[in-house]
């Protein structure tokens, strides 16, 4: 089924954050479309329904269709200021495939660029290989903030990535995403999130070699450790019972997990961060290499 690509105006672009994202040092977040077609099973966004500003049909047929907020580079200029450190986005994938005809992520980066007051960190959170056909423009922004992009990659095993996520870029096609916005000075993290079934020790010397600052990590949002808010989606839980993954959805399995990223890559000097703490890294760690605003 085409998905569906809807238009409309914002009333406003930034949003004040809370809970885990508050926790995490943000203080805005951007998000430029409501709803998302890569449409992964494990999304947690509409599971969150009103709370994320979505309509029954979002929530009813998430990943089917997509409603781009076509001013949100206006609403944007005018409210910058210093100070402010943004996470794009929360709630939908800045770089998901119709941003390809939609381009509103140039006006966002122009507009970074150009702003009288840029905020002090912009971070952007995708899994689309779409976002290198912005690096001028990131290049641009990153002169102006700490402009940092947090890339996807869930699990090292591409028979597991094309289950829990088909309309995603395969798993190599994101490494060498990351590699190419690292060779043009963009601080960009590998995301390990959420954590699919993966090969752990391979998947994190990968995720080690292809970046040079803290990797993240983020198991599955799971209902026995979060009693509230935000979960995986009933989609992703469905197909580990049907695969017998049931152990990624249990606390002390993935607690093991994390414990065993946690010291590989402290055994190579490195940082493994999750939880609010490890998403605080975005916006604050220094990256070797990265472009400095002011320069
Ligand atoms: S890319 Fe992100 S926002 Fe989009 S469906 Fe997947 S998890 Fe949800």
């Amino acid at each position: 089924m085409p998905f569906q690509i809807f238009q409309s105006e914002a009333r406003s672009i930034l949003s004040p954050v809370s809970g885990f994202l508050i926790q995490a040092g943000f203080t805005h977040s951007l998000t430029p479309a409501r709803n998302c077609t890569f449409g992964c099973s494990y999304c947690y966004v509409p599971t969150m329904r009103v709370q994320a500003g979505l309509r029954p049909d979002d929530w009813n047929h998430w990943g089917h269709h997509t409603t781009f907020k076509t001013n949100a580079a206006q609403l944007l200029a005018k409210s910058l200021r210093s100070g402010q450190v943004i996470y794009c986005s929360p709630l939908t994938d800045p770089y998901q495939p119709a941003e390809a005809t939609q381009r509103l992520m140039p006006a966002i980066l122009e507009c970074l660029a150009a702003a009288a007051h840029p905020p002090a960190a912009f971070v952007i959170q995708t899994r689309g290989p779409l976002i290198l056909r912005d690096i001028p423009l990131l290049v641009a922004a990153a002169k102006r903030t700490r402009l940092r992009v947090s890339f996807s990659v869930t699990t090292n095993r591409e028979d597991v990535r094309r289950i829990f996520e088909p309309h995603c870029a395969p798993v190599e096609e994101r490494w060498q995403t990351i590699k190419a916005l690292r060779s043009a000075g963009i601080a960009v993290f590998a995301t390990l999130a959420p954590l699919l079934p993966c090969d752990p020790e391979p998947f994190l010397a990968r995720a080690l070699a292809e970046t040079a600052g803290p990797v993240i990590a983020d198991p599955f949002h799971v209902r026995e450790t979060k009693r509230s808010g935000a979960t995986t989606r009933a989609a992703a839980i469905e197909i580990c019972n049907h695969h017998g993954w049931t152990e990624w959805l249990e606390p002390s399995f993935q607690i093991g997990i994390l414990s065993q990223m946690s010291r590989l890559a402290a055994a190579q000097r490195r940082a493994l961060g999750y939880g609010p703490n490890g998403f605080g890294l975005l916006a604050h760690a220094d990256i070797p290499g990265e472009i400095q605003p002011g320069t």
